[in-house]
């Protein structure tokens, strides 16, 4: 059995070598290895892996707070049986994540509150879980990105930005019309990452009203060209999960009328 000089120095030299999680938990695992006789190489590899899943855990903070996703909800959060036009197992496919080894994307499409941008975050959250690195951007927010780095001439540092994420997330795709710049922009973003890197994408609108969105049919046909050719289309069509609970107190009378504003982001 270890003794306490020596447990006090080991737990020092652990401190020193910034194993913090190793010499929190020396003394609970030197008495349980003594209790239940494990061997050198157990009472080692238990050590190790309370430091191992401590460091995990301290990425996964990082690595999400970086994502800078709006707010923090889990596929395993998701009302399935609320919004039936989403298979379960067509979701459980993607949170496998093999559409990002190969570089295709996820587009999830359909009105305000029906789960569009809580997809979007599961998904990246089980990117971040396994590893893989994810930012999330609204397009209307990188309308404004790109506005003030075209004045500053930093829309390269941008694009390669969003360009090194293995998952990108583009929420509310539609809410405001695109001006030239950002549509050109998007365009790049998108031919850059095609087949290299996967994005997913939400949007209120039906593709073919996209040419309208970017004021530029050609363009619009060329993004959605390489955007679609690697794909996973979720449509999306139920209530807004917003407005369940005021519908359930019979606040609104006429839901439908609130659940599609022309202008408002969802
Ligand atoms: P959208 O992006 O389609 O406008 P959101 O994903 O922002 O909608 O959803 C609006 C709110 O309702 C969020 O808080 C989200 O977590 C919640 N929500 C939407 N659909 C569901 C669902 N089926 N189960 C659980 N929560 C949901
Ligand atoms: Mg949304």
């Amino acid at each position: 059995m270890v003794t306490q000089p020596h447990t006090d120095q080991l737990r020092e030299t652990l401190q020193s070598l910034k194993l913090d999680c190793m010499a929190d938990n020396l003394d609970a695992l030197c008495d349980q290895a003594a209790q239940e006789e494990w061997t050198y190489a157990t009472f080692l590899g238990q050590l190790l892996e309370e430091e191992l899943a401590a460091r995990d855990q301290r990425r996964l903070a990082v690595t999400t707070k970086m994502a800078r996703f709006p707010f923090h909800k889990t596929l395993e959060q998701f009302d399935f049986a609320f919004q039936p036009s989403v298979e379960k197992r067509r979701i459980q496919e993607l949170a496998s994540l093999r559409f990002v080894s190969s570089g295709s994307n996820v587009l999830f499409l359909g009105p305000p509150g029906v789960g569009k941008t809580h997809l979007a975050i599961g998904l990246g959250l089980k990117a971040l879980q396994a590893g893989l690195s994810t930012y999330f951007v609204s397009v209307p927010e990188l309308m404004d990105l790109v506005g003030h780095d075209a004045q500053r001439g930093q829309l390269p540092k941008r694009m390669q930005q969003l360009y090194k994420p293995k998952v990108l997330i583009l929420d509310e795709m539609g809410y405001l019309p695109l001006e030239r710049p950002i549509a050109t922009f998007l365009f790049q973003l998108v031919a850059k990452r095609y087949e290299k890197g996967a994005i997913i994408l939400s949007s209120n609108k039906s593709f073919s009203e996209w040419g309208e969105l970017f004021t530029d049919q050609v363009l619009a046909t060329a993004l959605l060209d390489r955007l679609l050719h690697h794909s996973t289309i979720i449509n999306i069509r139920g209530q807004s999960y917003r407005l369940k609970e005021k519908r359930q107190a019979g606040v609104f009378q006429r839901p439908e009328a609130l659940e599609a504003p022309s202008s408002a982001p969802a």
